[in-house]
């Protein structure tokens, strides 16, 4: 019985999860809007580098992240939140090597299905047209993981499970910032480039 109850709990979740996998093309992110009932849906992407590479002013040019939606569809509007955690591939601001950088966060976008009048510019609202039958979350998606990136692209060099810094430039950079304070990375760069 207990089971029976387990299968049945599991097969409703599943009815309201819909797991979509991007295959590089950005049709798997519109939501037929029209046919949902007013009740909160949840959606899960996930992304990878091909996803970033059909926005042109990408900054993020390698990642890989999983995203949760809940879009609580209303009579005219849905609120959409997003939630994410993932990483992305980029130079590390101290020594230069690729790393692996963990971003994670949230964001909330009001849909208002309605025709933008003259209306003030809020922030985090956009207006759908009623004649519109989808709801395209890619766009939405890259602005969301963009938000999020941290102002500086490091890693914690010294932590035990990362080794992906170049340990060698890391302490190069550490005995120049004893002898002098200012930032050396590019001279202790060129000094090993010339050694
Ligand atoms: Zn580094």
């Amino acid at each position: 019985m207990i089971l029976l109850q387990i299968i049945q709990e599991v097969s409703i979740f599943a009815l309201h999860l819909k797991t979509i996998f991007v295959m590089g093309a950005n049709s798997e992110f519109l939501i037929p809007f029209k046919g949902l009932h007013n009740e909160i849906h949840e959606y899960r992407f996930q992304v990878r580098t091909d996803f970033f590479k059909t926005f042109e002013n990408s900054r993020i040019k390698e990642g890989d992240y999983e995203i949760d939606l809940a879009l609580d569809k209303r009579e005219q509007m849905m609120i959409l939140d997003f939630s994410f955690t993932g990483k992305f591939r980029a130079a590390c601001d101290r020594c230069l090597s690729r790393i692996d950088i963990p971003s994670e966060g949230s964001d909330q976008i009001i849909v208002k299905i309605e025709s933008q009048t003259q209306k003030p510019v809020e922030e985090n609202v956009i207006f759908l047209n009623p004649d519109a039958h989808h709801l395209d979350v890619a766009g939405l998606i890259h602005d969301a993981l963009h938000l999020h990136l941290p102002i500086k692209n490091e890693r914690d060099c010294e932590a035990a499970d990362n080794k992906s810094c170049d340990r060698l430039i890391l302490d190069k950079i550490d005995q120049q910032e004893k002898v002098k304070s200012p930032d050396h990375t590019w001279d202790v760069l060129k000094e090993l480039k010339l050694n």
